[in-house]
Formats: C-alpha cells, sequence, structure tokens
C-alpha cells in the first residue's frame, strides 16, 4: 500500500527584509460579521497601531456573504464562469475593508484599505484556487511610512494574465501569511471565533483543550485533514517562510496557540496534537489505467486528490465532495472503469510524537474496533493516521479517539512557558 500526502510548492516573494515591528493581523468572517463587530475589530486594529506597530489588516468577508455570493451565482446561471465568479466573490472582502478603514477613521486614526490586486498580491491564473507567485509590497510600505494603518482584502489577488482571482475557501489566511512573509512581520495574527487550535473541533468535543503550541508539520496534517481554522496553503507559506502564527480569538484578549518550529517540549508533552476530521470525502476507485495518466487528468481538471492506494490494477483515491464534478467529468474522459462511494468521512490523528513512539496505530485501530466502527481505508503518513468510515460514525469515532488518546487531560495543552 502506498500513501501520499502532496504539499504545493513555495510562492516566490520579493524583498523579505525584516522591518521591526510589522504585525499582520487577519480577522475571519465571523469576526466582523456586522457592524458593530467590524466597529470592535477597528478598536483592536487601533490599539496595534498605538502600541507601536506597523500594522497590516487582512480582512475576511462579512459573516457567510461569500456563501450567498456564490448562490447568487448559482442562481443565475448553473455553470458560472470561473473568471466571472472570482469577480463577483472576491467583492465581499472589500466590503469589509472599506467599513473598517471608515471605522478606523471615526477613532482618530488614518487607515487605507487596498484590493488585493492594489496590495500588490500576483497569483496564478487558476480561477476559484490560485496561488500567490509574488508580492509587490511597494504600495503598503509607502502606505505604512506615511503612518497609515493598511487595510488589505483577503482571498483574492490579481493574475499574471491581469485577471482578478481568488485563492480558494479559507483564502484570507493565506493573503495574511503571504504578507507576513514578504513584509518580514514579527509574527501573524489569526484572530478567529475559537480562541486557538483545540485538540479537536471544539464545537464537536465540548472536552477538546486548546494547545498551546503545534509544530508546522503538525498543523499541516491538520489542516489537510479537516482541522478548518487555518487554510492549509496559509501553513505552508508559513512553514517554508518562517512566519510564526498565533491563532487567537477576535472576542478575548487570551494568548492563542502558536504554530512554528517543532520544538522538544512538543513531545515531551503529548504525543498526539490532535484528531480531525471531514465528514464528506468521496471515494473512487479505478481500474483500467496507469496512474501517471490518471493522475495527470485529475490534476489537469483541478481534483485535490487525498489519499492513493494503489493494490494490483485497482487505484484508490480520496477527494472532496466539491471536487466531484471535476472527478467525474474527468473520470468519463477516460476509457475506464470507475466507481465513487459518497458514504464515508474521514477521521485523523496527528501529533509528531507518533515518530518515535509505536503504537499509536493499534491504540486507535482497537478503540474504533471496541466501538463497533468499521474502517474502509487507512492510510498513514510518519505523523498522521487517517481511516475512512462511514459518514454517520464519524462523530462517534472523533469522540472515542479523543478520549483513547486523553486529549481533555491538562497534558495534551503542551503548556510551557
Ligand atoms: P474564520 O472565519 O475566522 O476564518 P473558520 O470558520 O474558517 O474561521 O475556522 C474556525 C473554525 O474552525 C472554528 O469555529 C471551529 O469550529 C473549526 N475547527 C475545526 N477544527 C478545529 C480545531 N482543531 N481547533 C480549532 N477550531 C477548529
Ligand atoms: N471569505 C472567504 C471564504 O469564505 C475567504 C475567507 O474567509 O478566508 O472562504
Ligand atoms: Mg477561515
Amino acid at each position: 500500500m502506498t500513501t501520499t500526502t502532496e504539499f504545493e510548492a513555495l510562492p516566490a516573494l520579493e524583498g523579505a527584509e525584516p522591518r521591526l515591528g510589522t504585525l499582520v493581523m487577519k480577522f475571519g468572517g465571523t469576526s466582523v460579521g456586522d457592524p458593530d463587530k467590524i466597529k470592535d475589530v477597528a478598536r483592536r486594529i487601533v490599539a496595534a497601531r498605538a502600541a507601536g506597530n506597523r500594522v497590516v489588516a487582512v480582512l475576511s468577508a462579512m459573516g457567510d456573504s461569500t456563501d450567498s455570493l456564490v448562490r447568487l451565482a448559482y442562481d443565475v446561471s448553473p455553470r458560472p464562469k470561473p473568471r466571472e465568479l472570482d469577480m463577483l466573490i472576491s467583492v465581499g472582502e472589500r466590503i469589509s475593508c472599506a467599513l473598517a478603514a471608515m471605522a478606523i477613521h471615526d477613532l482618530g486614526a488614518e487607515a487605507i484599505s487596498l484590493t488585493g490586486s492594489q496590495a500588490g498580491i500576483v497569483t496564478d491564473t487558476v480561477h476559484g484556487r490560485a496561488k500567490i507567485v509574488d508580492v509587490r509590497a511597494r504600495r503598503i510600505h509607502e502606505a505604512l511610512d506615511q503612518d497609515r494603518i493598511v487595510l488589505v482584502a483577503g482571498f483574492q489577488g490579481v493574475s499574471t494574465d491581469f485577471d482578478i482571482t481568488t485563492l480558494g475557501r479559507g483564502g484570507s489566511d493565506t493573503t495574511a501569511v503571504a504578507l507576513a512573509a514578504a513584509l518580514g512581520a514579527e509574527a501573524c495574527e489569526i484572530y478567529t471565533d475559537v480562541e486557538g487550535v483545540y485538540t479537536a473541533d471544539p464545537r464537536l468535543v465540548p472536552e477538546a483543550r486548546k494547545l498551546h503550541a503545534v509544530s508546522y508539520e503538525e498543523m499541516l496534517e491538520m489542516a489537510a485533514s479537516g482541522a478548518r481554522v487555518l487554510q492549509v496553503r496559509s501553513v505552508e507559506v508559513a512553514r517554508n517562510h518562517h512566519v510564526k502564527l498565533h491563532v487567537r480569538s477576535t472576542f478575548s484578549a487570551e494568548d492563542g496557540t502558536w504554530i512554528r518550529e517543532e520544538d522538544e517540549r512538543m513531545l515531551e508533552k503529548a504525543l498526539i496534537s490532535g484528531v480531525t476530521h471531514t465528514r464528506e470525502e468521496m471515494l473512487y476507485r479505478v481500474e483500467g489505467t496507469d496512474p501517471a495518466r490518471l493522475f495527470a487528468i485529475l490534476a489537469e481538471a483541478g481534483v485535490n486528490v487525498d489519499t492513493i492506494v494503489r493494490t494490483g490494477s485497482e487505484i484508490l483515491f480520496s477527494a472532496p465532495a466539491e471536487d466531484h464534478e471535476s472527478a467525474r467529468d474527468a473520470l468519463d474522459g477516460l476509457d475506464v472503469d470507475w466507481t465513487a462511494r459518497d458514504d464515508l468521512g474521514k477521521v485523523s490523528v496527528v501529533g509528531a510524537g507518533m515518530k518515535s513512539h509505536p503504537g499509536v496505530a493499534a491504540r486507535a485501530f482497537e478503540t474504533l474496533a471496541a466501538a463497533g466502527i468499521e474502517l474502509e481505508v487507512v492510510i498513514t503518513s510518519p505523523i498522521k493516521i487517517a481511516c475512512h468510515v462511514r459518514g454517520e460514525d464519524v462523530e462517534r469515532a472523533v469522540l472515542e479517539l479523543h478520549r483513547a488518546f486523553q486529549l481533555d487531560a491538562p497534558e495534551a495543552e503542551r503548556q510551557h512557558a
């Protein structure tokens, strides 16, 4: 059985000489969900400026307005053109930034809002999930030098063909990290609606613990396997450019979770950093083609392949449910026998300590077996064990594994000074 977890290459970033005191603060959709929340965020940004930082704030669209824009597109057209969809869904973040700039002015500070394009975020030409290839931060530097707070619309850029692109759902995280790297910021603060990264989704597991520190590798695996608190790509850029991330709450002053290089103490304190899950994942079984041809065609169709297992002449792979249409079209275009299952989800146990401690897989399988949960496909990386289980078993599997690895205990937090 072979498995792969592929992460993308890093973007080239221009002019990353460190500037003391630059802080990038990113606020997610819930954090800017209504006018009062935007005013609260403005106060927080102004306070960071008053403390002596050069502040760049990256904002998401208000609440779930990106979802509404996507729905609107599909109300008008069954297959909206990707270029026009990007023109439409990129406006949400612009609205947040313009409103926040107004609120900041009312607090007596200077601010300027910029679209991704104005901020110099240059991407490739792939609509809907573009990758940042360059950050031309001249305009941001100028505004900071004029003592202004800079607000940048997240989730978007301008392509090398001069079209507006978006970076994939959750993409404002990546805007923030790429800017932090390009500006040589000391840290990138990700403000969200939970207090940090937890040992499991706190909305599903009430006894989940907030992690004090997580390594880039662990966070990559957690994000790739369903902890949607950070977009995978943002963690990748942070790791490649050594940007320290601090995930914390918009609604409190508490310290959150630091994401940074692996450190001995992370391993001493707890083997496992968390249990993650996805509720829906399509599992495809393909017969009659070679992997090189199959995955080239899927990549071209933009299907985000996760697990790959090859046994004999059969190839199994999984991909997110939202990529199903593209996968179906690509597979139909090949002359192959294929089937897909849509009744599965995935639960994963992630932790850097697994590398040096055998027995984690055994404990995970025993736990699921004792709970009567059947495993469909299992894949591992050096720091992850991922199991496809029936969709209706996902929640129970997360709760059982969380308990089995004692992630509700204080040691799971990896608290250290
Ligand atoms: P934002 O709008 O701020 O970008 P997101 O909704 O993208 O916020 O991400 C935050 C959400 O991620 C939380 O509300 C939480 O339900 C979910 N989440 C899933 N797994 C985890 C985890 N392990 N730790 C923290 N949050 C998690
Ligand atoms: N507004 C975009 C989304 O909902 C980007 C983001 O919030 O990061 O996916
Ligand atoms: Mg998000």
